[in-house]
């Protein structure tokens, strides 16, 4: 593997489908993979730091850097801005490394169009009856903010079929070891790998 190029894998899923414990899963079964920090204007939940989880920031900080030309990508949801900055991917990229982006479908789409060698992948859960459960089961929304997610459900269902894979979030395990596995076998893709190499070295 060592002369492929970096990839990017760019993941997303219905809120409240567990994206966070899968991305978590699949970050320790490859240790090389970098995750692209976003920038956003939401305020930080409770474990979520600077730095590690988003660069949380102002609306007006935000807004320099749409002026600065500094995002690959960004997004305006209801109340808050989301961006993927061009140096959280250009850098590792340059480097050979893999990035792994967590967005929302629009920002997938877009990394899709912008880089057409990227690796989109879809965490689906078992049925909408357990997510739409689980949502309400985790007691952190309100009334309406469970309406407005099951809309974006419903939006964000349409466009599954855009993406290069769909897996299904049963076992947080499982479902994170079937992206490894769709990384790794990316990276076997002749279109990402030197295959002149036995040519040039003697041994
Ligand atoms: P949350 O507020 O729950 O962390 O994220 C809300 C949504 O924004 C999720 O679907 C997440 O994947 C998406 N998101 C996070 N960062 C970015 C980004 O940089 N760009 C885009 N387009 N979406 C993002």
């Amino acid at each position: 593997m060592d002369d492929s190029k970096g990839m990017l894998i760019v993941v997303s899923g219905f809120s409240g489908v567990g994206k966070g414990t899968v991305v978590q899963l699949v970050f320790e079964s490859l240790p090389n993979l970098q995750f692209s920090i976003s920038c956003t204007t939401r305020k930080p939940r409770s474990g979520e730091e600077n730095g590690v989880n988003y660069f949380f920031m102002s609306e007006e900080e935000f807004e320099k850097k749409i002026a600065a030309d500094e995002f690959v990508e960004y997004t305006k949801t209801f109340t808050n801005y989301y961006g993927t900055l061009k140096s959280e991917i250009d850098k590792p990229l340059a480097r050979g490394v893999d990035v792994l982006l967590e967005l929302n479908v629009v920002g997938a789409m877009n990394i899709k169009k912008m880089y057409p060698d990227s690796v989109t992948v879809f965490i689906s859960p078992p049925s909408i009856g357990a997510l739409k459960a689980r949502l309400i089961g985790r007691g952190t929304e309100s009334p309406e903010s469970i309406e407005r997610r099951l809309k974006e459900i419903e939006n964000e269902s349409k466009v599954i079929d855009k993406y290069d894979y769909c897996v299904t979030n049963n076992i947080a395990r499982t479902c994170a070891d079937e992206i490894v596995n769709i990384i790794r076998s990316e990276h076997l893709r002749v279109s990402r790998q030197n295959v002149n190499k036995i040519f040039i070295s003697e041994e």
